[in-house]
């Protein structure tokens, strides 16, 4: 349906829309429900109760809805660019051994969160965790400790916008931070440029984090990957990572395991084939490995919100960050996207 259109349509036409395998799992459409009908079953949103025909759900859907609307409210005429408007790159890492060790590419978004919360710039933050089976589960963090214990980077998707929906339900939050995937930062801006039921939740966020994302994986596939492949369950994961094109398995106790990217192929999460964002354009700074030297994160401030996080960070000690004047800078980032912006 084009953007702007009056006719109202409900969950029946999101339904048959978007044929739910170009489903993002982001959870706004069931954050917004007013009676609270959408409920997710194996990953997907299913009705399970109540329509008052409000139709928005319909109207909050990211995979829906064009992003230029949004881009010109956010950034105004600046420069467009092929990563998306931003107004400075650099390269940076955390100051905590503590961090580092944990998180990924120098633990950035780790530290600035923590400094962010220490300073009261946010009184918490919404983030990814994983169960011990490494099901994806979205958690307010409202300590340095909490951030540490979910950090490290998530291979399949989660709905984090029920984390925020949490963040303000049951704790209350004035001003949060937001850390998703291009997808999940869309449907975050989506709902902020629409109707007043569904600002409800982002009224709150004050910082959006964005990472820089290719594609993930689904929790089947994975599962089913590491069995096959190796004969190893998830509970027996202590850690992933990817380097270039291997993606990397750490055992609780047991020897490091890898694959070549190419043979998770086949178990890429489907609206990712379709994906044209690498770096999160809508957010209010944007991270990511690609571009800076190893043990560091590329970070583009694309807003005021996104500098001031930058410069609360890095006035506090927590972080370190200089312009990414180093290679391999900024033109592999520029690739990347390039080439998402062809699927
Ligand atoms: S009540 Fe509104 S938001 Fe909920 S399913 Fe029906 S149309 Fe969608
Ligand atoms: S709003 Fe998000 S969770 Fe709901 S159907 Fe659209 S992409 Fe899926
Ligand atoms: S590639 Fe795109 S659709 Fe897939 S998880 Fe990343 S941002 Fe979302």
């Amino acid at each position: 349906m084009a953007e702007g259109s009056k006719a109202k349509k409900i969950f029946g036409h999101l339904k048959s829309e978007i044929h739910m395998n170009l489903c993002a799992n982001c959870y706004a459409c069931m954050a917004v429900c007013p009676t609270g009908s959408i409920k997710l079953k194996g990953g997907r949103p299913v009705l399970k109760g109540r329509c008052s025909a409000c139709g928005l759900c319909y109207d909050q859907c990211p995979q829906l809805k064009s992003d230029g609307e949004i881009k010109r409210r956010i950034f105004g005429e600046m420069d467009p660019s092929v990563m998306g408007p931003y107004k400075k790159a650099y390269f940076g890492r955390a100051n905590s051994p503590e961090i580092m060790t944990v998180a990924q590419n120098g633990g950035i978004v780790t530290c600035l969160l923590a400094s962010l919360l220490d300073s009261g710039y946010v009184d918490g933050c919404v983030v990814m965790d994983n169960d011990s089976k490494w099901r994806p589960i979205p958690r307010v963090a409202i300590s340095k400790e909490d951030l540490i214990e979910c950090a490290g980077r998530k291979y399949t998707p989660g709905p984090i916008l029920a984390g925020a929906r949490d963040a303000r339900e049951l704790y209350y939050l004035e001003e949060m931070a937001l850390v998703g995937t291009p997808c999940q930062v869309k449907a975050l801006r989506c709902m902020a440029s629409d109707k007043i039921e569904a600002r409800k939740i982002t009224n709150y966020v004050k910082l959006i984090v964005g990472l820089f994302c290719i594609k993930l994986l689904t929790y089947e596939g994975l599962f089913e990957a590491l069995k096959d492949r190796f004969d190893i369950s998830l509970s027996n994961v202590a850690k992933f990572d990817m380097n270039g094109e291997r993606f990397i398995v750490y055992q609780k106790g047991g020897p490091k395991l890898e694959l070549a990217l190419n043979e998770l192929k086949q178990f890429s999460f489907y609206p990712c084939n379709l994906c044209k964002d690498f770096t999160a354009e809508l957010s209010d700074i944007s991270v990511g490995g690609t571009g800076s030297p190893e043990g560091y994160s590329t970070v583009l401030t694309r807003t005021k919100v996104g500098e001031q996080a930058l410069e609360i960070g890095m006035r506090s000690g927590a972080c370190e960050a200089e312009l990414l004047e180093v290679d391999p800078g900024i033109e592999p980032v520029k690739k990347i996207s390039s080439q998402k912006k062809q699927r």
